[in-house]
């Protein structure tokens, strides 16, 4: 066996971010260039965003782990995963879309009305819920707040951060 040597200064493990809201930009986290990685099981798509800090001490430094968010495809069983974390990535960062009803193109958020069971997203056009098509590689480079938390990471007692709230910048 090779006998090896490390600097322990260069041992960087980093803490996770105090529990506060941040201005993050979504950079493309994924080895994919439209930033999507497939789910193990089922026809799954997740869109991976590594969230960078864009102010105070905290600049540059990216969250950890990346925010995984479905955008599309089925469970292994063929049910439809559930879209309620790419809806508000939609709306917080503005992007771009088409409502598959009546063809109106948006790009200001939908109309979000709070039921009893869920939050429903609606076209502010046809006054819907609808199929919204959207570009996920519209998504890298935009800003948006977000609120993180911190949990414990998978197979480890060490704190991570979790993403509790997305909002857009202004
Ligand atoms: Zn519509």
């Amino acid at each position: 066996m090779p006998m090896l040597e490390a600097d322990s200064s260069n041992a960087t493990v980093f803490a996770a971010f105090p529990r506060d809201w941040y201005s993050v930009r979504l950079e493309n986290g994924a080895t994919d260039p439209y930033g999507l990685d497939k789910t193990k099981k089922g026809t799954g798509l997740m869109a991976v965003c590594n969230l960078v800090i864009e102010t105070g001490e905290l600049a540059d430094r990216r969250v950890f782990p990346p925010y995984r968010v479905l955008v599309g495809g089925n469970k292994e069983d063929g049910r439809p995963h559930d879209m309620g974390r790419c809806y508000q990535l939609i709306n917080a960062t503005r992007i771009e879309w088409t409502c598959s009803k009546c063809s109106f193109v948006g790009g200001n958020g939908m109309d979000i009305k709070e039921d009893t069971k869920r939050f429903k997203w609606l076209c502010p056009n046809c006054d819907q819920e609808s199929t919204f098509k959207f570009n996920s590689d519209h998504f890298w480079g935009k800003r948006i707040k977000v609120l993180l938390g911190q949990e414990k990471g998978l197979n480890s007692d060490a704190m991570v951060n979790s993403v509790e709230r997305l909002a857009p910048l202004s």
